[in-house]
């Protein structure tokens, strides 16, 4: 993030350190020296890099920040999902949720630890079933608060993570910039080392974005969140559809399978009587057997002051059948521990609305 002007130095990538350093007169090995305090031994001052010496250290500290985010609040046990909620240098609240192994989707192996990242404070995309979007978009993340979300989650739980899912509050790919920015230090050996195909970035349809992403060299994974199968449902509770219809969606998702030679993934939430019908099933398994994605059924987590519930687990298997009986390789997340596992965006909207009882 920037203040008063100035960048924060885990916003950089290497080539930007370096050439901010030269520009200081410095040797190109004091990069290497500056990353490995960050991200491995993850100082939080400057002042603590002791290797480097005092007037550069005194120099760095005027010319970048050094920000990190305040951990407020904790949901949630070991061996279930885990929320965290963060307070940022501005007082804006953001959240990231952690995801362990026996829950976790997106390449996950079965020791492996996921964690959803937020990439904006609130969203402006307006989902009529979401609750990041109920309280309307405030700002981009920068690249360093993306990051940061994946330190603090470590530092407190003691925990190494192991797959990143750009799933949390905010539409990544409306902050596609600080996005990359922050997926090239989480990748980068020097930085949290984290290989690209355990990074997935989930979009409402963004379809111009998906096609500058498929120009992207870094194999990625991406996840589509589809949740309507024509374009009457997906209208109904999506109002970026009337920007992008799933025609045009589809297609940038042909252009992305083309550029990438990757699987794609549909996100396909359940809700009542809006999209669990067995048409929409059958024409999601079209949709699906166009680009060979796999689809990720997760019934829908109710949101206080919103009108949607999930189907009948009878109905949820109904829907998932259909999709296999058309070979559409489907998973459907059964979890348990509904009030801690609902999405992103709901524990910042409560502390905000308890917050507002008690003013
Ligand atoms: N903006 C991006 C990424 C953040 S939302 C996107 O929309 O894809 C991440 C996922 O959570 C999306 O698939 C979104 O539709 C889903 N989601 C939002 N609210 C939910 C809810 N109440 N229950 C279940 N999934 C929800
Ligand atoms: Fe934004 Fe995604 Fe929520 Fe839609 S589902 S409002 S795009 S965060």
């Amino acid at each position: 993030m920037k203040s008063a002007g100035k960048t924060d130095i885990k916003s950089l990538v290497f080539a930007e350190l370096l050439e901010r350093l030269r520009n200081l007169g410095e040797p190109s090995y004091r990069a290497s020296q500056i990353t490995d305090w960050l991200y491995k031994k993850r100082v939080d001052t400057i002042d603590k890099m002791s290797n480097l010496p005092g007037p550069l250290r005194q120099r760095l500290s005027e010319t970048f920040t050094l920000g990190k985010i305040d951990l407020v609040r904790v949901l949630g046990a070991r061996d279930t999902t885990r929320k965290f909620l963060f307070r940022l240098a501005d007082q804006n609240l953001i959240e990231s949720v952690l995801i362990p192994a026996s829950l976790a989707l997106y390449g996950a192996k079965s020791d492996r630890r996921t964690i959803c990242v937020s990439t904006q404070v609130g969203c402006a995309y307006g989902c009529k079933f979401c609750a990041s979007g109920l309280e309307g978009f405030s700002r981009n993340l920068s690249p360093n608060e993306i990051i940061d979300q994946l330190i603090a989650v470590e530092r407190a739980t003691d925990e190494k993570i192991d797959n990143v899912v750009f799933m949390g509050m905010g539409e990544p790919l409306a902050n596609l910039e600080n996005v990359l920015a922050a997926i090239r230090i989480i990748n980068a050996e020097w930085g949290l080392g984290i290989g690209a195909r355990h990074i997935t970035i989930s979009t409402s349809g963004l379809a111009p974005q998906i096609r500058k992403l498929a120009e992207e060299p870094l194999q990625i994974r991406l996840a589509v969140s589809l949740h309507g199968a024509t374009d009457e449902v997906r209208n109904r509770i999506m109002p970026i559809n009337r920007r992008y219809n799933i025609e045009t969606l589809l297609s940038a998702c042909d252009y992305y399978k083309a550029h990438k030679k990757q699987h794609l993934t549909f996100e396909y939430i359940l809700i009542a009587d809006v999209n669990d019908s067995g048409k929409q099933a059958h024409l999601l398994s079209r949709h699906a057997q166009r680009l060979s994605a796999k689809v990720n059924l997760i019934p829908y987590n109710t949101v206080s002051g919103l009108p949607w519930t999930r189907p009948s687990e009878r109905r949820q298997e109904e829907f998932l059948s259909i999709l296999r009986s058309d070979r559409v390789p489907a998973t459907l997340r059964r979890e348990k521990g509904h009030d801690i596992d609902a999405a992103c965006g709901q524990l910042r909207l409560q502390t905000e609305r308890e917050a507002r009882v008690a003013l």
